[in-house]
């Protein structure tokens, strides 16, 4: 099972994502942390990748595509994955479609979770994540606060903000998405894999389990 999950920055697609892998035993990726984790080690991948992160901008399709592909060939990827952050272009859609072809397999669903930017924004600004990776919770300091201030309820570990999760670069973020999703959407939709997601109360505790709910019916 290949799925795919598209939706704005803080729509809570990571959330939902790590739920959806742990329940399918299906790898997460997520090319938002691949990056963090190269730039955390200062590789030259990373170096590149911060380069247009901290702007907000999409890193280079070349690069993401050749990362993307290296992870895909991994033995825990043979039954499928769930993607979180990639294909975010048409050319890494073709792509990815293209990868998949030669291995007899196909995009199985691609949830795009609709969420309004008022509640976007609120939650990019209050959300912390915890800095262990193998752990990788996400808290919202205001909606879903950790039980003790900068400290992950699961394993202890303290919490981090993103370098990227500040107004200036929202913006630019969520205008990206706008440009890219759209067409994004179109090509998912043609391939019949496209659905949406509006969660009722996007800011309740629960909002990223319903939304894995939904996908599991779905793909049933
Ligand atoms: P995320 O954690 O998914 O919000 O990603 C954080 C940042 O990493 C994005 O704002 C982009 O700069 C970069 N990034 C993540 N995934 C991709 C991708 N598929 N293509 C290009 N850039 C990406």
């Amino acid at each position: 099972m290949y799925i795919v999950m598209l939706g704005a920055p803080g729509s809570g697609k990571g959330s939902a994502a790590k739920i959806l892998a742990k329940k399918t035993a299906l790898p997460h990726i997520s090319t938002g942390d691949m990056f963090r984790e190269q730039i955390k080690k200062e590789t030259e991948l990373g170096k590149l990748a911060n380069s247009y992160i901290s702007k907000g901008q999409l890193v280079p399709d070349e690069v993401t595509i050749n990362i993307v592909k290296d992870r895909l060939n991994w033995e825990d990827a043979t039954n499928g994955v769930i993607l979180d952050g990639f294909p975010r272009t048409i050319e890494q859609a073709k792509a990815l479609d293209e990868f998949l072809k030669g291995q007899g397999k196909s995009v199985t669903l691609v949830p795009e979770i609709i969420i309004p930017d008022q509640v976007i924004i609120e939650r990019i600004l209050n959300r912390a994540t915890c800095s262990n990776k193998e752990c990788g919770a996400i808290y919202n300091t205001k909606f879903k606060p950790p039980k003790i201030e900068g400290i992950c309820d699961i394993c202890g570990a303290p919490l981090s903000i993103r370098n990227d999760d500040n107004e200036e670069t929202i913006k630019s973020r969520l205008e990206v998405y706008r440009q890219n999703s759209k067409d994004l959407v179109e090509y998912y939709k043609e391939n019949g894999v496209w659905t949406s997601i509006t969660p009722d109360d996007p800011t309740a505790g629960n909002a990223s389990d319903q939304v894995v709910e939904t996908i599991l019916k779905l793909t049933k």
